[in-house]
């Protein structure tokens, strides 16, 4: 039996390469200096994986930015456009990363979007028609002899993407064609690569094709499938090269277990245990009849708690009774890319919380004491089980939800009447998704305060200044509803977490979130409680520097649990109910404060999304039933908002409606309002503002376009129903954007609005 491992994550206990390519891209050092840093955290995570015993070691999972970049790289993905213009190819690289401007080149950086259901953002791979591919980048061959130099005991296994998941995640660059067709032009390559590895004396190789989970397939993509893993099945059990095809974030598809029949005993398929086991048996059934090796994830890559040792152990047990151990390979479930990389370095959180915790490194030790366990060390087995006690504490009670502490107390049609004839708002109402910009002077305020350099009085003076500015700038510029502008917020998750009873959070627990961006989730380890008021001081305050209506801002609990680690010892849903009763309670405090307008922003609602299609159903209806038993104990009166941040809405449309929102602000400026024919076709009911102009850019939107939007929209929905925003918040931005942009939205607004009283 095996100990292998997907993925190590590649940013530097410290973040080094956070700040190197930062660095880097500031000019401030070399581009040998910033190689030099990527070889030294290579080192650095290859040598802790050998002292943690591992057999098998990943090679080519780091990567400077990202690692399906980087197969666009090997695989000579790249644009002319970029080729002619930078004499390095890692500038090229960052180039189609992020973009470059400079003189007269103007490079938009290329589509990223989030990596399966996690929070990890990939660069968008795009094919054109009869497109050649060819090895390019020479990095996954420098990286085993830089590898082979310093460990000596573990075996290099160079890591790929499969290249059905690289099509699959790609786009075509026009619609003439089908992606899928250049799997002809593709495999070689793939062919190519591996005959270059066995050159290099590899024995072990894997190939990442995580597409192998969705129970929505078609044809074409499965009979792509077993053409190109029967040959590459021949190729390496010709030569004697084990290849692991991995599967994870949920259980491989029985159905799409026939692929590999027959295949050879270098043939290794990894399943995800941790997600979903559900069909674990069915599966030994299946490699019972071949002579496959399988892998089995059984430590969560994807949380930070510990592993059940009683639990795996049974599983391993179950595997290697109908297998033989010979078969069996042991390995966390995902690549651990999307957890932190070390406890050694948390020294504020209790400790009855972090003894239940494992990071990375940690995760690793685990696949050890696995295999003690089975070579007869009992007494770890003992050790482990205290953690899993269940304790005698008081149990959480469950508040039982009633059908009238998730509906309003009357339908849309009534609310809206009730609410046009309170606020009295003009014809496409203005507002903004809720932040300003976040400028350097308030980080450096907030972490003045966390250094006592000032005081929590000083610290809250100089926000109300901040407020009653960004009150005069949007009155100024003539915005219908005002906010407070998110000014006291490090980050739209944390800052609940902080205040909220059951989260802790961690000093060192970075994750990557794309390129140099990394996140720090809090942990959610008990009962989630509402201890006190944690919007109401502000947003009331804001509200008291204006007669205009402000609309309060709050996370709302799907969102807040998709942004931390989440307790794993009870659902999900029960976790995101305590959620959203103690952000009930705030929106009960905001309403009594005389707030009239609550936005509550939902922008993880679609990455929360099962990979199967066939678990849509379930997952909507706790994670809407919990937006409702948030949002729901209002008066009629009170307007609710809600704001979800991505154009593909399409295929979840009912549901977005299933919240009963009285208001809904999305994207669609990018999509050129595309996106609302599918809410028209819908005979979506609420109101609702498609963004009308892209924050995500620093460009300024001029008036006749954003004029031209709101025409485009009033065609399409009943004018009564449309509001005029921004596509998501603007904390990103500098405040003369902001405000230029802003006031050309108000401006369009007030052009739209005299051409319909006219007409
Ligand atoms: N209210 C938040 C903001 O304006 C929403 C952010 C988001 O959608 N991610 O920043
Ligand atoms: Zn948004």
């Amino acid at each position: 039996m095996l100990k292998h491992n997907l993925g190590y994550p590649r940013i530097g206990i410290k973040r080094e390469l956070k700040k190197a390519c930062e660095d880097y891209w500031n000019n401030l050092i070399t581009s040998k200096s910033l190689f030099n840093i990527g070889k030294q955290i290579r080192i650095n995570n290859w040598k802790t994986q050998e002292n943690c015993g591992l057999d098998l070691i990943p090679c080519n999972d780091f990567s400077f930015y990202d690692h399906v970049l980087d197969m666009s790289f090997l695989l000579g993905n790249i644009s002319e456009l970029y080729y002619t213009q930078f004499k390095e190819d890692i500038d090229i690289y960052f180039a189609m990363a992020r973009g470059f401007q400079k003189n007269k080149f103007d490079f938009k950086a290329m589509e990223m979007t989030k990596w399966f259901n996690t929070n990890y953002h990939y660069i968008v791979p795009e094919f054109e028609k009869n497109q050649k591919f060819g090895i390019y980048s020479m990095k996954i061959f420098n990286e085993i002899d830089e590898y082979k130099k310093i460990i000596k005991n573990a075996i290099p296994k160079p890591v790929l993407i499969g290249p059905l998941t690289y099509l699959y995640l790609g786009k075509e660059k026009n619609t003439n064609f089908n992606k899928l067709d250049l799997i002809d032009n593709l495999l070689p390559v793939y062919i190519e690569i591996i005959q270059r590895l066995i050159k290099k004396n590899i024995k072990w190789i894997q190939l990442d094709e995580p597409i192998l989970v969705f129970d929505s397939l078609n044809d074409q993509i499965i009979e792509a499938l077993k053409y190109v893993y029967k040959t590459i099945n021949k190729i390496c059990s010709n030569n004697a090269i084990n290849i692991i095809l991995t599967s994870y974030f949920d259980s491989i598809e029985e159905n799409n277990l026939y692929i590999f029949k027959n295949f050879s005993s270098t043939f290794n398929l990894h399943i995800d245990l941790v997600e979903n086991n559900s069909n674990l048996t069915k599966i030994l059934d299946f490699f019972k009849e071949e002579k496959m090796g399988l892998s089995l994830g059984i430590i969560n890559g994807k949380n930070i708690w510990k592993n059940n040792y009683t639990h795996s152990i049974k599983i391993i047990e179950k595997a290697i009774l109908k297998l033989g151990k010979e078969r069996i390979i042991i390995a966390p479930s995902c690549s651990l890319l999307h957890i932190p990389i070390d406890l050694e370095f948390e020294d504020s959180i209790p400790i009855n919380i972090i003894n239940k915790m494992a990071f990375a490194k940690q995760k690793l030790y685990e696949l050890n004491d696995l295999e003690k366990i089975l070579n007869g060390q009992k007494e770890i087995l003992l050790n482990n089980f205290k953690y899993f006690e269940k304790k005698e504490k008081e149990k959480y009670i469950f508040k039982q939800i009633k059908k009238e502490n998730i509906t309003r107390t009357n339908a849309f049609q009534i609310r809206q009447t009730k609410q046009q004839k309170k606020f009295r708002l003009p014809l496409f109402p203005t507002t903004t998704i809720g932040s300003f910009p976040q400028t350097k002077e308030i980080r450096t305020l907030r972490k003045k305060l966390k250094n006592h350099e000032i005081s929590q009085h000083q610290y809250e003076e100089l926000i109300q200044q901040y407020i009653i500015d960004a009150i005069k700038k949007q009155e100024k510029i003539n915005l219908d509803v005002l906010v407070h502008g998110e000014f006291e917020r490090n980050d739209m998750v944390e800052f609940f977490s902080d205040k909220l009873q059951g989260f802790v959070s961690t000093k060192n627990g970075w994750v990557q979130s794309y390129g140099s961006r990394c996140v720090k989730p809090p942990v959610i380890y008990e009962d989630v409680k509402r201890v006190d008021d944690m919007t109401v001081k502000w947003i009331s305050f804001a509200q008291s520097q204006t007669k205009k209506l402000i609309k309060g801002i709050l996370t709302g609990p799907v969102t807040i649990l998709k942004w931390s680690f989440v307790r794993d010892d009870q659902p999900y849903y029960d976790t995101a109910y305590q959620i959203a009763w103690a952000i009930r309670e705030e929106v009960k405090s905001l309403e009594n404060s005389g707030i009239k307008i609550i936005q509550i922003d939902e922008p993880a609602l679609r990455e929360g999304l099962p990979l199967k299609k066939k678990n849509w159903k379930f997952y909507f209806d706790w994670a809407i039933k919990a937006f409702k038993l948030s949002s729901s104990i209002v008066k009629d009166e009170t307007q609710i908002h809600t704001h979800i941040c991505y154009s593909e809405v399409n295929d979840i449309l009912k549901y977005i409606s299933d919240l009963d929102a009285d208001v809904i602000t999305i994207e669609t400026s990018r999509s050129k309002m595309e996106l609302l024919n599918a809410f028209s076709n819908f005979a979506y009911q609420n109101e609702i503002g498609p963004g009308v102009y892209d924050i995500h850019s620093p460009r300024i939107p001029g008036v006749k376009e954003i004029l031209n939007l709101i025409n485009k929209a009033s065609k399409k929905l009943p004018i009564k129903n449309l509001w005029i925003n921004p596509d998501c918040g603007l904390k990103t931005r500098t405040w003369n954007e902001v405000m230029n942009s802003l006031k050309n939205m108000t401006t369009a607004t007030k052009i739209a609005r005299e051409q319909h009283a006219s007409s």
